[in-house]
């Protein structure tokens, strides 16, 4: 294995991968960027094009609608298409088939440990989660598979370091990673305190503020969000566990059902 990771290949361009890509290559790492929409690809290197900020910081980055040449010559592959078993599973496959022997390939995925993808490639101790969470957020959940490797784990945090994100390291498989299981258990508890006419979301937004020296509660938090999101991802974890406390209460999937999304409908707890 080598210690030094020079080459990132991002798997899949969207909302996150994008990001990933963007700071990798802001740190003087070659990146090489596959997705199969070749639109998506075109948008991208058009913006870059576009401004120049952009254009010093992708400086080598490659663009490729073909998996095998993507990886060909990397050191390191993270994988952020969408949130599908089986399609991680198919694409961790090929990267193990075409990336060379030494390569770490990790999953940005937001819920499926890499224990569930490993059984798809040979190389099983090099392969992790690394889960990003959008740019201004400059952290990144760190977990490892059944038999990832010491040298895998260290490798993957000190490349998060050297692009001076923090790594949060999960030391033992959790379902929501480190952060979004404490933020998790906050949030369906204000979301049933609200439900039962405990407190008003103001009371609740304000006390937090108060204790936490933050700008916003955790209302304001799921406005910002979607409560869609913030519904759907509470719906994985009460699926994940049968468990009946894990529901999200009726009163959140009404707002749903009424639009009330939040922010990108204007409105959800507040108005904006
Ligand atoms: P997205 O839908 O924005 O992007 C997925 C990209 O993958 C698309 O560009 C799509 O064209 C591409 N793609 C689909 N199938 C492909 C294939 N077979 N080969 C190559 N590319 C393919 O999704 P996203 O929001 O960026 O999420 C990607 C991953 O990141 C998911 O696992 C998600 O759980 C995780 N994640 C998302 C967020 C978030 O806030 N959206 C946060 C953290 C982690």
């Amino acid at each position: 294995m080598v210690n030094e990771i020079r080459i990132v290949s991002i798997i899949g361009a969207g909302f996150l991968g994008k990001q990933i890509a963007a700071q990798t290559a802001s740190y003087d790492y070659t990146v090489r960027i596959y997705d199969k929409q070749t639109e998506i690809l075109e948008k991208l290197t058009k913006k870059i094009a576009r401004r120049k900020k952009l254009k010093k910081a992708y400086g080598d980055t490659t663009f490729h609608n073909n998996l095998s040449e993507a990886v060909a010559d990397a050191d390191l592959i993270i994988e952020a298409v969408p949130e599908k078993l089986g399609l991680k599973k198919e694409i961790f496959s090929q990267i193990d088939k075409y990336a060379p022997p030494h390569a770490i390939i990790a999953t940005n995925s937001s819920s499926i440990p890499v224990s569930r993808i490993e059984d798809a490639v040979q190389r099983k101790d090099k392969v992790l989660n690394m889960h990003f969470y959008h740019q201004a957020i400059p952290m990144v959940d760190l977990m490892k598979g059944t038999i990832t490797s010491e040298e895998t784990f260290e490798i993957g945090k000190k490349w998060i370091e050297s692009i001076e994100f923090t790594p949060i390291i999960v030391k033992k498989e959790s379902f929501g990673f480190v952060f979004n299981r404490l933020w998790h258990r906050l949030r369906l508890e204000a979301l049933k305190m609200w439900a039962d006419g405990v407190a008003d979301i103001e009371t609740m937004d304000t006390a937090w503020k108060i204790f936490t020296h933050m700008d916003i509660g955790p209302f304001e938090l799921m406005d910002t969000i979607g409560l869609d999101t913030v519904y759907n991802v509470h719906m994985s974890y009460y699926n994940e566990t049968g468990d009946s406390k894990e529901k999200p209460p009726q009163a959140l999937k009404d707002m749903i059902d009424k639009g009330l999304l939040g922010m990108k409908t204007k409105k959800g707890f507040y108005e904006y």
